[in-house]
């Protein structure tokens, strides 16, 4: 049964960091009535944090946000101030090489760096290379191979050697007043959660919207239960949940952001007594060869009865139960030792050096037209990335909307 038809300004399609990011500038700005529309239950996507008991969580997902991502951390100054970040206490990470446990500097062959890096360092430009080709240009393709390329595709939950070396590694101002490497107190999910609570738009979460169309003045969603209309349609899921939402809409767009691929990333995480668990304190491991990209540890965030490891898995390597046996090896556990695990699936844009190019095709595609567009495939993977996208897509918004006022009146 359809509830009557809802109207608002500006409906936004999902509620991960992306789109609640830019619900949140756009609203502010401006007098916008505006509703995010969420598949899931939960708000967050990949910021997806399993609380298992009082104050003990393990995050699924996103596990770290840095004091670089300055457009999230002045959003949440402006809604309710830093003091619920936590700082996350350092901690290294380390290569497991079959059962061999190593540390970054024990793959490094430093003649070949000393070799490589001059030329490297004068001829190597970022733009229109892949990691590969840059960082093995810098440190020789043998270090590459063995130290770099495990590392990037733990960081990236995916091969990375074909990843665009511009999306990495860009210097930005730090916000000084947030600790460097942080997490929220409630786990990332509630950053997420926090800045949805008491902002001045509306959140409807358990609603999957499954189509959209062009209407006289802007668009008409559809969900389960409800049909919806809109002036402004910002769009905030995965490339491919766009290009399907689109594809009435703006064909041209839908078409290009379709050819976007996607990585699966398999995440199993457990939570073991701390004192069942022989592998030593870390922030992670860095799988070389392994059926995992990466290991991410909690022990940057101490407990003193638990400790909880979230596993990154190739896809379709593993069953549950062979990625159990994996896990119990490299923590040095036994099965009953584990006393909770849940797996997730986790998905993830899987961008090449010709990306950039697509991504700045759309953008000229979008131009002008009422359709917004973010996410985590338009300059980078994290959680700053995004957040710096939406807010110039707000910012794209608040100014289409204001110039077509102007015209109106
Ligand atoms: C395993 C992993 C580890 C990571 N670690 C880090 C890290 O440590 N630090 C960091 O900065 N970044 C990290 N990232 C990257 C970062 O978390 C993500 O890129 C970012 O959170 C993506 O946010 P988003 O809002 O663009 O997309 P998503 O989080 O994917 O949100 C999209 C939302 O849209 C919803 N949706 C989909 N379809 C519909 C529909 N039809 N109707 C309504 N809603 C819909 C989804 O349910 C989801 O909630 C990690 C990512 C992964 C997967």
């Amino acid at each position: 049964m359809f509830r009557p038809m809802d109207q608002y300004d500006l409906i936004i399609v999902g509620g991960g960091i992306s789109g609640l990011t830019l619900a949140a500038r756009a609203a502010y700005g401006n007098r916008l009535s505006s509703l995010v529309l969420e598949k899931e239950q939960r708000l967050g996507g990949c910021l997806h944090t399993w609380r298992v008991e009082p104050g003990f969580w393990v995050e699924l997902g996103a596990h770290t946000a840095y004091n670089s991502y300055k457009n999230l951390l002045q959003l949440l100054q402006e809604r309710r101030g830093l003091d619920d970040l936590v700082e996350r206490r350092k901690l290294g990470y380390r290569y497991l090489d079959g059962t061999r446990l190593q540390s970054p500097l024990a793959r490094l062959n430093w003649f070949e760096l000393l070799l490589n890096l001059p030329i490297g360092l004068a001829r190597a430009r970022k733009t229109a290379a892949s990691l590969a080709e840059y960082y093995g240009a810098l440190f020789g393709r043998g270090n590459y191979a063995r130290l770099l390329s495990p590392a990037f595709a733990a960081v990236l939950s995916q091969p990375a050697d074909g990843f665009p070396a511009q999306w990495l590694f860009r210097r930005k101002p730090r916000m000084k007043s947030a600790p460097r490497k942080y997490t929220w107190v409630s786990g990332l999910q509630g950053l997420a959660e926090a800045i949805a609570e008491g902002a001045p738009f509306e959140v409807s979460s358990g609603a999957a919207v499954t189509s959209v169309k062009r209407v006289a003045d802007g668009y008409e969603l559809t969900t389960d239960s409800r049909r919806l209309r809109c002036r402004y349609l910002a769009v905030a899921t995965s490339a491919d949940v766009a290009a399907h939402l689109l594809i009435q809409a703006h064909p041209e767009i839908a078409t290009r952001l379709s050819t976007i691929p996607m990585a699966e990333i398999e995440s199993m995480a457990v939570v073991v007594p701390a004192q069942r668990v022989r592998l030593p304190e870390v922030a992670g491991l860095i799988g070389v060869d392994d059926a995992f990209y990466s290991v991410v540890s909690r022990d940057p965030l101490p407990h003193p009865r638990l400790r909880g490891f979230t596993f990154h898995f190739r896809p379709r390597r593993l069953d549950t139960d062979s990625k159990l046996e994996r896990i119990c090896a490299v923590l040095g556990i036994r099965p009953d030792d584990i006393a909770a695990w849940r797996e997730v699936q986790n998905r993830l844009p899987a961008p090449k050096v010709e990306h950039v190019a697509l991504m700045a095709e759309i953008d000229a595609l979008i131009s002008g037209k009422t359709v917004f567009l973010t996410g985590n495939y338009f300059h980078g993977l994290s959680i700053g990335d995004c957040a710096d996208r939406s807010t110039r897509e707000a910012l794209r918004l608040l100014k289409t909307h204001e110039h077509k006022e102007k015209h109106h009146a």
